[in-house]
């Protein structure tokens, strides 16, 4: 990336780069889409594009009163990759990918376990624990899909989510966290625009 963007390591000043082959086989490695990169300003070392990426050392400081659960979701963890901290709306941790590793991600050091909820699709015994869950409070209004991120998975399994979470009464709104049409505008095709707007939901993405 760096070759692609005309910057040497010697041009990042303090914030000295990590050796972005050696985060490879580290839990959160990088990981950019190419039309990402594209749109870094060359020869810029402060582009706010490349810091979002780009692994520094500093992220391995350890300071006193920080912590790698900034938001508290092991507190609102509800079961596995099923989140509640609001009534009315649960979040489900559908998938463990993401097209991009932002450096500052508040879920880079959670416990996905075996992947997401939705890897495997309707295979996985603890999404169906989370379905259950969602059943059986009819207060729940909203199901959040998040991740890493939800359109990482391919759109045959989330329209059949989408029908499957319809299909509970009290479910009217789905919610979609998601950094894809961002980072890889590209993924917003023609087979994604048809089950978000043919599913009797409202979504929010
Ligand atoms: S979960 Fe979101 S913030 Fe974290 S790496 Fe993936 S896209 Fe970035």
């Amino acid at each position: 990336m760096l070759k692609v963007l005309g910057l040497s390591p010697a041009q990042l000043g303090d914030q000295r780069s990590l050796d972005i082959h050696a985060t490879l086989n580290t839990p959160f490695p990088f990981r950019v889409p190419r039309g990402y990169v594209a749109r870094m300003q060359r020869g810029n070392p402060r582009d706010p594009l490349l810091r979002q990426v780009l692994p520094v050392t500093e992220e391995d400081i350890q300071s006193p009163g920080y912590t790698q659960d900034p938001l508290d979701e092991r507190g609102a963890l509800c079961g596995p990759g099923i989140l509640q901290k609001y009534q009315g709306r649960v979040l489900l941790v559908t998938t463990a990918a993401c097209a991009i590793h932002c450096r500052y991600c508040f879920r880079r050091h959670f416990s996905y376990g075996n992947g997401g909820l939705f890897d495997s699709g309707f295979g996985d015994r603890r999404f169906n624990a989370a379905l259950a869950y969602i059943h059986r409070d009819s207060t729940i209004r909203e199901v959040i899909l998040s991740g890493g991120d939800p359109l990482c998975l391919a759109d045959e399994k989330l329209a059949a989510l989408a029908g499957v979470l319809a299909d509970i009464p009290h479910v009217e709104r789905l919610r979609i966290h998601t950094r894809l049409p961002i980072v890889l505008p590209e993924r917003a095709d023609d087979a994604l625009l048809t089950w978000i707007t043919s599913t009797t939901l409202h979504t929010v993405v």
